[in-house]
């Protein structure tokens, strides 16, 4: 029997060029705003892009970006897009005391609602930085009225991680209430899972490489994938800032092939935005056994 296609979540990380946590210690914080705004015009073409194909997504936008670009988020609103938070100063979760990250994504949270002119809802951490040393984050996040996370990534990485965590869309429920956990897409082969939806994965791997995962994902599970991008991933002539060799690759190499990359992922599957894929919070008896995914939290 053949099934109905899968609404895939299209996820977009609204920051610039000069944001990525790779420049943290390069670029002082204090040359940001001196620095050529590019993240404009880039998620203005993705605008487009998405208007084209009739796809919702869900921007995860910087609550430094919209500080200053507030028509940008109300743009993104107003064609129907959800606004989600990525914090609002780029900073990695592990790396801040819980008081600090609560000021975080309660100012990011403030600036983004009043841009967009409705509820902020989700949370993604700058380099998916929720690991098990910082899993108190999602009690600041439910204290402050988030309803989804999509920062804790099922896999083994140098940054961040946690590999025996759930790969689909499951419940976390804390002493401080519950929040729904949405990763990255991933798919599993052996005891390993990789990722296969994003990021320098979606444009360092060829595209069947994501084609084929998404694929899997879809049809052996009947499960939506999650998939990440940034503004400035189909920008090649953003200035090239000073970094290592693995960070350059990582950031640099192919952002002349991402855009028609992207075209082609729109047409090759069904978009929606987060709320397209999450459980809702009545659905907690069908996700029984979904806290067994996180074993660090009980
Ligand atoms: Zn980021």
């Amino acid at each position: 029997m053949q099934h109905p296609p899968v609404v895939n979540a299209m996820t977009i990380d609204v920051e610039d060029y000069y944001h990525v946590s790779v420049f943290d210690g390069v670029i002082p914080r204090s040359d940001w705003a001196r620095l050529e705004c590019r993240v404009l015009d880039n998620t203005s073409r993705l605008l487009d892009l998405f208007g084209e194909f009739g796809v919702r997504a869900t921007f995860f936008v910087l609550g430094w970006v919209a500080e200053r670009h507030p028509s940008l988020v109300a743009r993104i609103a107003s064609a129907g897009h959800e606004v989600a938070s990525h914090g609002y100063g780029h900073r990695l979760v592990y790396d801040q005391t819980p008081a600090a990250f609560r000021e975080d994504v309660r100012k990011a949270k403030t600036i983004l609602e009043n841009a967009a002119q409705a509820p902020v809802l989700g949370y993604r951490a700058p380099s998916y930085s929720i690991v098990p040393q910082s899993l108190w984050a999602l009690d600041v996040l439910i204290e402050e009225g988030y309803a989804y996370d999509s920062s804790i990534f099922p896999i083994r990485h140098d940054r961040y991680g946690i590999p025996v965590s759930g790969r689909h869309p499951y419940l976390i429920e804390r002493s401080s209430g519950r929040i729904i956990e949405a990763p990255a897409s991933t798919t599993r082969l052996g005891p390993l899972n990789l990722p296969v939806a994003g990021g320098g994965y979606f444009r360092l791997l060829p595209y069947q490489w994501t084609k084929w995962g998404i694929t899997r994902v879809n049809q052996r599970e009947q499960k939506p994938a999650i998939f990440y991008l940034h503004p400035w991933e189909i920008d090649p002539q953003q200035p090239r800032l000073p970094c290592g060799l693995l960070s350059r690759v990582r950031h640099y190499r192919n952002l002349g092939q991402t855009e028609a990359r992207l075209r082609t992922l729109l047409a090759d599957f069904a978009w929606g935005p987060m709320k397209a894929v999450l459980p809702s919070f009545e659905e907690r008896p069908q996700l029984a056994g979904a806290n067994a995914a996180l074993p660090y939290l009980w």
